[in-house]
């Protein structure tokens, strides 16, 4: 194993799945679907935990293969971090849903929120908040409408340069999320140090829900203390209404899961911006 790196590991890992055989037909695959426009963009509603309306979208990249059909994320991802083609890979990606989504904050929608996952590659990159801002620009996008997602593994790697990083964006009115929140490797200390606008309650803790005292036990605490730091909560992995009626009660402001909607294509999700009535 080669050291590829703070977080080389991780990649390497991940990646250890897809034989090299594999590997290398689906890098070259890939390369071609960047030229080729195979990416496509799906959209997961976000939605307000008290009036239902759907109040943010999170893109979630897929790629259309011309001979395997539609693939997922964790089959590409991994490869596109390891070959740096993560950084045209998320430009496309960006262009789209900013495209999408500004159409619809044009249209009727002025406080629609669109989410986007970052890469700890391009998080790490130094010219990434420059590149970030001039893609907005670029798009005609407002800032204020862009959330980012990032993770604790990110924050970790360098406390001082993201913090630095993310000021800048926050300053030009991007929000911040931390996804996945609870299962980083990560002290609390970074909370108070960092501007972020949002924790994101990974959906292992939300299934927890369901089984038992123990995992309903870890969704108190980061709730309660989201409300105590003054931040958003948006609950992931939402997908019955046991565990809808149970994050109300917390006091979750917003969830987002399979009950309310799968990732769906651009001209799928228009309909659920109207408002809905609570179901
Ligand atoms: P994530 O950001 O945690 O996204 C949530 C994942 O959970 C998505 O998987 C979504 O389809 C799935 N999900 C949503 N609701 C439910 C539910 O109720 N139940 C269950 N079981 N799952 C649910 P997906 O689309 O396969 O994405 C996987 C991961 O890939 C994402 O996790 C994110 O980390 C990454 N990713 C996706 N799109 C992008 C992208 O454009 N750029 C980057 N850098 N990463 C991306
Ligand atoms: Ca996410
Ligand atoms: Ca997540
Ligand atoms: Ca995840």
């Amino acid at each position: 194993v080669k050291a590829r790196g703070k977080d080389g590991y991780r990649f390497y890992s991940r990646s250890m799945c897809i034989d090299s055989a594999n590997r290398l037909s689906l890098e070259r695959d890939l390369r071609l679907a960047l030229e080729r426009d195979e990416l496509r963009v799906f959209y997961q509603p976000q939605v307000c935990a008290v009036s239902g309306r759907t109040v943010g979208l999170e893109a979630l990249v897929r790629w259309q293969h011309p001979e395997q059909g539609l693939l997922y994320p964790g089959d590409f991802l991994p490869l596109a971090e390891e070959t740096r083609l993560i950084s045209t890979l998320s430009e496309q990606v960006l262009a789209k849903a900013c495209r999408d989504v500004g159409v619809w904050i044009r249209n009727g929608h002025p406080d629609l929120r669109l989410a986007v996952n970052l890469s700890p590659v391009q998080v790490e990159h130094p010219r990434f908040v420059e590149s970030l801002m001039e893609q907005l620009e670029a798009c005609d996008f407002p800032p204020q409408n862009l959330e980012i997602e990032i993770t604790e593994n990110v924050i970790m790697n360098d406390l001082d340069q993201i913090s630095q990083k993310l000021r800048k964006l926050a300053d030009f009115g991007i929000r911040i999320a931390i996804d996945d929140f609870g299962t980083g490797y990560s002290s609390l200390n970074y909370l108070h140090r960092l501007p972020i606008h949002t924790l994101k309650v990974d959906q292992s803790f939300v299934q927890g829900i369901r089984s038992g005292e123990d995992g309903a036990c870890i969704v108190n605490a980061i709730v309660a203390m989201a409300h105590g730091l003054k931040l958003d909560i948006v609950a992931e992995g939402v997908e019955n209404d046991v565990q809808l009626a149970y994050l109300r009660s917390l006091g979750c402001h917003q969830v987002q899961g399979f009950f309310y909607g799968r990732p769906a294509p651009a001209d799928a999700v228009v309909g659920s911006l109207q408002n809905a009535p609570f179901r």
